[in-house]
């Protein structure tokens, strides 16, 4: 699992999370039995989310979602998560999850809150329920960072998102999974959950297509119950989310709402 984390990070620091492909919307059809599955999953309204009581928690040291109470429901859950919104796909990601009754936390880089766009993309994304993560200003690597930079990469981003939507970031996940004292402690002092994954693999390129991805994901080793899944906010990622959404349903597991998390 370390090894597995460790390639990751290196990983993401070769390819730096960042992707130059361009929007490509093709609304997938999804099945009527997926949907009808997904209603009996999810079946509050935005307020009752909200005052919902704690369910699960996020592990500090695994980053995996651990079950609060006693669930009757012994059905695995997972975590879906996209990075480096709201680039070019992240609202096409939303439509498609919307669709398919599924949550999701969306990790907001401020440097695409610059744009018109992507701020409307991030009002709609929020408006569809979603909740939204802090991912830092420009994706830097925070050991790299003073103090006082690190808090302008975090505080700069919950301030830009907190504008546009009313509401402050909930989680926080740091680029590269590269987190600080200093951010540890800030994060804490803001209220937020801090956050890596489990697992992911959109950001290799063995897996950008829609077929392998969806294959990948739903064949991990490291697919279990609590499942924290890493993704981006990518053209191959938002044209295989219908098939991992309806795919993890049919192994069984379901899609949480990050809302029934657990925060300070
Ligand atoms: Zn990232």
């Amino acid at each position: 699992m370390y090894k597995a984390a460790a390639a990751v990070i290196w990983m993401c620091l070769l390819v730096g999370c960042q992707s130059t492909e361009k929007t490509q919307t093709n609304k997938q059809p999804h099945s009527q039995a997926a949907v009808n599955h997904a209603k009996q999953e999810n079946t509050h309204t935005k307020e009752e989310k909200q005052k919902a009581e704690p369910r699960y928690y996020i592990n500090p040291k695994t980053f995996a979602v651990e079950k609060l109470d006693d669930q009757k429901d012994k059905k695995p859950i997972a975590l879906l998560t996209i990075d480096d919104a709201p680039d070019q796909h992240a609202a096409e990601i939303a439509d498609k999850l919307h669709d398919l009754h599924a949550s999701a936390i969306f990790f907001v880089n401020g440097q695409f809150l610059k744009k018109d766009e992507n701020k409307k993309a991030l009002q709609h994304i929020h408006e569809l329920g979603f909740m939204i993560g802090n991912h830092t200003m420009t994706h830097q690597n925070l050991k790299d960072l003073s103090e006082q930079k690190q808090r302008e990469e975090i505080i700069g981003v919950n301030k830009a998102v907190e504008k546009i939507t009313g509401e402050k970031p909930a989680f926080f996940r740091a680029p590269f999974g590269s987190n600080t004292d200093y951010s540890d402690k800030l994060i804490k002092q803001e209220g937020m959950v801090k956050m890596n994954w489990t697992f992911g693999y959109d950001w290799d390129q063995k897996y950008q297509s829609k077929k392998a991805l969806t294959d990948i994901t739903l064949s991990s080793p490291y697919l279990r119950d609590g499942a924290n899944i890493l993704m981006h906010d990518r053209k191959w990622t938002a044209e295989a989310m219908p098939d991992i959404v309806k795919g993890l349903r049919t192994k069984g597991y379901t899609v949480i709402d990050p809302r029934a998390i657990k925060r300070p």
